[in-house]
């Protein structure tokens, strides 16, 4: 992966060669990253969208983008904040569990277990701080969690019980970020909407409601949008507005019923991890791992039965040692039962990443991107390295790149530096992956 000098570094070390206006320097600009739940890449195409249609044109969009496999939550969500896909950060479930006992746990109590989330890859959280940003989350999946005994400076969690829809609370919450970045200066906030991921479980991605509920985030960009301007916050402040995957529409015939396939056995295996959406994840009982494979493998047509090792290297969903020894998953529409039918949702994700339905929004707007631009597609690992760069800080290693995200951002940074400075400045795009100096005249 190529990483390439932080603009904020190098107006600093251009500063100290006299060659670039001071202001440059003093004034970090600040990130807000905003996650609308399983927002589909086209959900604006069928509703009246004012503030998200005025974004684009003042900002950035992505065709769409391409969520990390399995397409959900949790893991969607820490491959943003890390760069790293699904295999390599290890946030491999929403839920966590264990293969010796049996025991796992929802979404909710889920964010609360350190170790499923601090297991090798930091988010940028803890990154920016250790360089010297303060930061925040609301609600954001893994703001809740420990990381090498640090945490995110300020954070909102979602309480137990939690009406997901009510814009009330959005707005609210969107006014706590204002007075972060205002009266607690903080650096980077990422900010979380349950929706419209679960008005799209619920009634289907087709549905009135989910129009609806797309109505409503737009209103919210809007009131975004307008809280910034109001708090002067337009010229320091880039926003960025994604989401973790998209939504397909449940089918409900010629399902995928585990339990009824025929000489298949529960007794078989020692933990199943099924009746979560598309995704199936087993551990055979020792010296069963080959007889259950033959028999559910061709058992369903739209059932993908896969050894670990042997799932395409697209998907990047094998090589952790908590991804179980087969890995299930049903194509678009269909989800897999098990023991019992206990899914009902009309709506569901976890698909494929290559499936057009799985795909999701990036748009971006503020001083450092370009207006009026609609990008290619892109994939989701490369988000992290763009808000690095952004914030000026050095990333961790992670799968990203860049180079992909160069586009959006305009080539006046680099064009205006003074020709004395040309030699500094290609110095110091050599430096690729290397630590770099502290950074000066930090403005908090
Ligand atoms: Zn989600």
């Amino acid at each position: 992966m190529k990483m390439f000098a932080s603009l904020g570094f190098v107006f600093a070390a251009l500063s100290l060669a006299s060659c670039v206006p001071v202001q440059q320097v003093s004034n970090r600009n600040k990130v807000l990253l905003v996650s609308f739940d399983g927002f589909r890449w086209n959900y604006d195409q069928d509703v009246d969208t004012p503030n998200l249609d005025t974004m684009a044109a003042e900002g950035v969009k992505a065709q769409y983008m391409t969520p990390a496999f399995i397409t959900i939550t949790s893991p969607c969500h820490f491959t943003l904040l890390t760069g790293r896909y699904i295999e390599n950060h290890g946030v491999i479930h929403n839920m966590w569990f264990n293969t010796s006992t049996g025991m796992r746990l929802p979404y909710y109590s889920t964010q609360g277990v350190d170790s499923w989330w601090d297991n090798g890859s930091l988010p940028i959280w803890i990154t920016a701080q250790r360089q010297g940003l303060k930061t925040g989350s609301i609600y954001f999946p893994g703001g809740k969690a420990k990381y090498h005994g640090e945490e995110v400076n300020m954070k909102l969690v979602e309480p137990p019980v939690f009406n997901y829809s009510n814009e009330t609370n959005w707005r609210s919450n969107i006014d706590t970020v204002i007075e972060w970045f205002t009266v607690n200066n903080l650096d980077f906030i990422a900010l979380y909407f349950g929706e419209p991921d679960s008005t799209g479980h619920k009634y289907g991605p087709e549905s009135a409601e989910r129009k609806k509920i797309i109505a409503q985030v737009d209103r919210t960009v809007g009131y975004l949008r307008q809280r910034i301007r109001e708090s002067g916050l337009e010229s320091s402040l880039n926003v960025i507005i994604t989401s973790d995957h998209g939504m397909e529409t449940v089918l409900k015939t010629n399902e995928i019923h585990i339990g009824a396939i025929s000489n298949f056995s529960f007794k078989d295996l020692q933990f199943e991890l099924l009746d979560y959406g598309p995704v199936g994840l087993l551990l055979p009982k020792e010296g069963k791992l080959e007889h259950v494979y033959s028999l559910l493998k061709d058992s369903h047509p739209k059932l993908h039965v896969y050894k670990k090792e042997e799932l395409p290297t697209r998907l990047h969903y094998a090589n952790h040692s908590r991804i179980t020894p087969l890995v299930l998953y049903g194509d678009p529409g269909y989800v897999i039962h098990g023991r019992y039918k206990v899914q009902f949702n009309k709506g569901e994700h976890g698909f494929d990443n290559d499936a057009m339905n799985m795909k999701t929004i990036f748009r971006a707007v503020g001083p450092a991107f370009k207006k009026g631009l609609v990008v290619k597609p892109f994939e989701s690992v490369n988000v992290y390295a763009l808000l690095c760069e952004l914030l000026g800080i050095v990333p961790e290693p992670h799968d990203g790149s860049l180079e992909t995200m160069k586009p959006m951002l305009p080539s006046e940074f680099q064009a205006a530096l003074p020709e004395m400075c040309g030699e500094m400045r290609k110095d110091m795009s050599h430096e690729d992956n290397q630590p770099r100096p502290q950074r000066i005249a930090q403005s908090s």
